[in-house]
């Protein structure tokens, strides 16, 4: 369970995330969309506890991650938006590397099995810097799994992948509903539809809506839209189009 209590953000005087109240359930895919510069990237970012919240609390599994970081981080895998990898290290040592900070038991079978799910298993033993962008992007999936959290905070997971590599990357997440509560942020709304429970738009640091795409949809239509698709509840909610 991920709760977001009052939080706010700011950069000096500027208010990147205002006021913001959400509650993620249990098992829970939750997806957040908003137009560039919205402030998802900085609700994650203070989320995982590498921005400090302005005001307000966020707790992880019930672990403040302000009071209580290096608990709620043990539970908690997050997916930056841009991969920071090391790239003198091949995926295996840097694999063991995180393994180790998180105590995850029997690393190398673990190491072996990740990298296969992601089909990186071959390439175990080469620099990451002769990696493309979407295996670096597999690489950042393992590595935020190492230690099996039970909260994961993904942004923009499929974002400059190619197609097939972006479907491999979706069927992941598919795969892990249910078993973890998952936070993710994207600018694809059929990626947001086709994975998500319910989902929140948020538009200038605010949180404008909130629920499961069929109810968002419907408040839509009752605004004359016929058959409206997710693009246009964004459209809706945030203006654009
Ligand atoms: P995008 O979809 O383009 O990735 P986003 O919704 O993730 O956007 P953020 O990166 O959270 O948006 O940015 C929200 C606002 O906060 C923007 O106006 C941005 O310019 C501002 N901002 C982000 N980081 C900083 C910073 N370090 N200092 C000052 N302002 C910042």
């Amino acid at each position: 369970m991920i709760e977001i209590i009052d939080l706010t953000k700011k950069y000096g005087r500027f208010t990147a995330v205002e006021n913001l109240n959400l509650v993620i359930n249990k098992g829970e895919l939750f997806t957040i969309v908003g137009p560039n510069g919205a402030g998802k990237t900085t609700l994650v970012r203070v989320l995982c506890g590498s921005l400090k919240p302005t005001e307000g609390t966020i707790k992880v599994g019930g672990y403040d991650i302000t009071k209580d970081p290096i608990k709620a981080k043990s539970i908690l895998g997050y997916l930056p938006e841009e991969p920071n990898l090391y790239e003198r290290l091949t995926p295996g040592e840097l694999l063991a590397f995180f393994a180790k900070l998180y105590g995850v038991k029997n690393p190398e079978r673990r190491i072996k099995d990740l990298l296969e799910m992601v089909g990186l298993r071959e390439r175990m033993d080469s620099k990451i810097s002769t990696f493309s962008k979407g295996m670096r992007q597999r690489l950042m999936i393992v590595r935020s799994i190492i230690h099996d959290p039970e909260i994961l905070v993904l942004d923009e997971p499929t974002f400059g992948l190619d197609p097939g590599t972006a479907i491999s990357v979706r069927n992941f997440v598919f795969e892990q509903k249910r078993k973890k509560t998952i936070l993710l942020c994207t600018h694809n709304m059929q990626e947001a539809e086709m994975l998500c429970d319910r989902i929140g738009v948020l538009n200038n640091g605010r949180l404008v809506a909130v629920g499961k795409p069929d109810d968002l949809k419907n408040v839509v239509k009752e605004n004359g839209v016929e058959n409206p698709t997710l693009d246009d509840v964004f459209v809706h909610f945030v203006g654009g189009g």
